[in-house]
């Protein structure tokens, strides 16, 4: 099956008993037992919704793994992922991850007694020197967020296998139609779904997928155990939203890639991070290890007073945190998505005062360059 069939084909298809196309939404959430504990296979929604399940299902297909699970939030889908660890155990972690990644690992992981490094996943040495006798894993994005560093994640998983750790990877800004990081070998797959999955910034979830039953079976004990479960209602939309998901993602990747062309030529723009670029360091790789390049670009203005004037004068980008929707959106991460991160380390990361963010969405090309073009001239 081709991906843009199994896109429409895949996990499980509308309804049996009544032939209905779409999937039910079983909002319910405990299920009538024959005889104590002989049931249909559900016994409590927290546990396993047919609704749920079909999502699950269906991302599994989509990044080739063998189990997939829908949690409340991608950083819900992180927490589990990140409980299979105890106390004592060392983590190698991305140093330009998603700021929520960063706190949760800082400020609440850490107090569990779990040890972070936070490395540049792209330089291999880096990454290898951080190896200790007690990490256990590699938690990585490629491309990341927001200077869109490419990884080689081929690479990072012969380094996991020779040192017995689980790699996993944060596939939320490329999604399984540009980039299947289990066929590279990684362990795990986690994504915010909020983001292009959903696409719509109608929902908010979390994914992750498996290629291992073994490994499956302990993400589902925690995923119960804790509880961070997407209800159906939710889990119906995500469904909904993943049909259109490759018609998104080539539109959304076409009009990135004239935007960033663009801006490059724009004599106020001093610096244009888009892996789609062939003067982007990351470009070789990424055209290797990915089908695309996505449909986000970070450029540099200078200074946060030209952020400001930038920001006040768009009127398609909409100023708001969050990417991957049908809309564009716009933003300054040092300021929003980065805040968290220390001024010092930010500096350090590159995350400069006038770095600008953009999801490029699904408007005419023209009418957002004409955007980006007014309000950087105002
Ligand atoms: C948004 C995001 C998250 C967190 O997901 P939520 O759905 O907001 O909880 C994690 N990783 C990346 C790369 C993200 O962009």
């Amino acid at each position: 099956m081709k991906l843009d069939t199994k896109i429409i084909h895949g996990g499980v298809f509308g309804d049996p008993h009544t032939g209905a196309v779409s999937v039910p939404i079983y909002q319910v959430s405990t299920y009538k037992q024959v005889r104590v504990n002989e049931h249909k296979g559900y016994e409590y929604s927290r546990t396993g919704n047919p609704t749920r399940e079909a999502l699950e299902k269906l991302i599994a297909d989509l990044e080739n793994g063998v189990r997939g699970f829908a949690f409340a939030s991608g950083m819900a889908a992180i927490h589990t992922v990140l409980s299979l660890f105890h106390q004592g155990d060392h983590i190698i972690v991305g140093d330009d991850v998603y700021g929520g990644t960063f706190r949760i690992v800082e400020q609440v992981m850490r107090n569990h007694g779990i040890q972070y490094t936070f490395v540049d996943t792209s330089d291999l040495a880096q990454v290898e020197s951080a190896i200790t006798f007690n990490t256990k894993a590699i938690l990585m994005e490629t491309p990341t967020n927001p200077l869109l560093k490419v990884t080689d994640i081929r690479a990072l998983s012969s380094l996991c296998q020779q040192n017995d750790l689980l790699l996993i990877v944060d596939n939320t800004f490329l999604t399984p139609y540009w980039q299947n990081p289990l066929d590279h070998g990684a362990d795990i797959v986690v994504h915010s779904a909020t983001k292009y999955l959903g696409g719509h910034s109608d929902v908010v979830a979390g994914l992750v997928v498996v290629n291992d039953q073994q490994l499956g079976e302990r993400i589902h004990f925690l995923q119960n155990a804790i509880g961070g479960v997407l209800g159906p209602q939710d889990s119906w939309l995500l469904i909904r939203g993943i049909k259109t998901l490759g018609l998104r993602m080539k539109q959304h990747e076409s009009n990135a890639m004239t935007i960033a062309h663009w801006l490059v030529e724009h004599p106020k723009v001093k610096k244009t991070y888009y892996p789609g670029l062939s003067s982007h360091p990351g470009h070789q790789l990424a055209a290797r290890q990915a089908r695309g390049f996505g449909g986000i670009i970070s450029f540099d203005v200078g200074s946060r007073q030209a952020v400001d004037r930038l920001l006040e004068n768009v009127r398609y980008f909409i100023l708001a945190e969050s990417l991957g929707a049908v809309e564009s959106l716009i933003s300054t991460p040092p300021r929003m998505t980065h805040a968290s991160i220390p001024a010092e380390r930010r500096e350090e990361l590159g995350i400069t005062d006038g770095l600008v963010r953009i999801s490029v969405g699904l408007e005419d090309v023209e009418d957002l360059i004409g955007d980006l073009s007014n309000a950087l001239d105002f």
